[in-house]
């Protein structure tokens, strides 16, 4: 336990619910985008990699990113990239205060995702998450990834992850048309393989639209009343949040209802305060759904504060304050949101 890089993360914390922070302390890193899934509603995997930012590149920003305690790596399927563990590890090895190391994977190839995973659990970050995505029960879930048997590797990636000390893992379903009814079904048959699993371990998701990352702006869905009482369901089966993320989960939850009636962010959005998107090719957005880049760490010496200090971030940040931004809520955005504004979080204003 890093006592000093939590007290500074604490501090980080505190001053976003009090002023602009200077540098962000999450950083979501698109690894690569290679995906070996098929899913009906992200067309990652037609895109072909390239151009992607190499180690010996990675590693230069780590050395410029002190600031940085949370680092969400993703993809495509991280694991698909032959170096993934490596770049995590340089990561851990030249950033102090890099305390949340997290990837979420599509579980088709166990063996390479649990020696990954391995592999970066070695170096012993203080908090490690994988999630692995799971949008149902077998026949749902194989249809919406498009791989035939995705569910029982998921499964099985999903138990071998669980083996691995000082690893954190969860089952992430992300809520579809095709699924919404399906929560109660896909954990039953997850519970059959795997006993015990609890009902706090299933995060739920809503669908994302993102020109730039999932690439799917071209057959947006419509979030509903529907996917509000799914959620609102799961929320009271689940009980009293007994851990921080927990608790996040929670204040998310809550702020669901508010978002699907008003199509804006329930809260001042911190991207481009507390966290930004580094895409696979070294360019910054504010976050995973406004396609707007910040500028290219290629062409800012490796180094992400030219960039959030610049005018360019400045007017952005600006213009997301006054909501003039696509507006989502989606965890991987809203947990930092939250967390800067967590008095009005708590008491369920705003
Ligand atoms: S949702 Fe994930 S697993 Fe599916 S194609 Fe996109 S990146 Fe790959
Ligand atoms: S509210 Fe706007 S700026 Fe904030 S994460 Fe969502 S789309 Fe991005």
């Amino acid at each position: 336990m890093r006592h000093k890089a939590w007290f500074n993360l604490a501090k980080k914390v505190i001053a976003s619910n009090r002023r602009e922070l200077e540098m962000p302390y999450k950083l979501t890193y698109v690894v690569t985008k290679e995906c070996h899934s098929r899913c009906l509603h992200c067309d990652i995997w037609k895109t072909k990699p390239q151009n992607e930012l190499t180690l010996d590149e990675l590693e230069q920003l780590a050395r410029n990113s002190p600031f940085l305690s949370w680092v969400d790596f993703t993809g495509g399927e991280p694991t698909d990239r032959a170096d993934f563990a490596e770049i995590v590890q340089t990561f851990l090895r030249h950033i102090p205060d890099l305390l949340f190391v997290h990837f979420p994977t599509n579980g088709i190839n166990t063996k390479r995702i649990c020696e990954a995973a391995r592999n970066i659990a070695r170096c012993r970050p203080d908090k490690f998450v994988v999630t692995v995505s799971l949008d149902g029960p077998a026949a749902a879930h194989d249809k919406l990834r498009g791989i035939p048997g995705n569910f029982s590797k998921a499964i099985q990636t999903y138990i071998g992850l669980r083996r691995i000390e000082g690893l954190s893992v969860y089952l992430g379903m992300t809520l579809y048309p095709e699924n919404i009814n399906m929560v109660g079904q896909t954990f039953e048959e997850v519970r059959r393989a795997v006993p015990g699993f609890r009902p706090d371990e299933l995060h739920l998701n809503l669908p994302n639209i993102s020109e730039h990352y999932y690439e799917n702006a071209s057959t947006p869905i419509e979030v509903n009343e529907e996917f509000v009482r799914i959620i609102e369901n799961v929320m009271k089966i689940r009980g009293l949040p007994l851990s921080p993320f927990a608790l996040l989960e929670r204040l998310y939850q809550k702020q669901v209802r508010q978002y699907v009636q008003t199509g804006v962010c329930p809260q001042d959005c911190s991207a481009l305060m507390s966290s930004c998107f580094l895409s696979e090719t070294g360019l910054i957005y504010p976050c995973s759904i406004w396609d707007q880049p910040v500028g290219s760490i290629r062409e800012h010496g490796y180094d992400l504060r030219p960039i959030i200090k610049g005018q360019r971030a400045v007017d952005l940040r600006r213009e997301l304050l006054a909501k003039n931004c696509p507006n989502c809520w989606t965890p991987c955005e809203a947990y930092q949101t939250i967390a800067a504004n967590l008095v009005e979080s708590i008491k369920g204003k705003r």
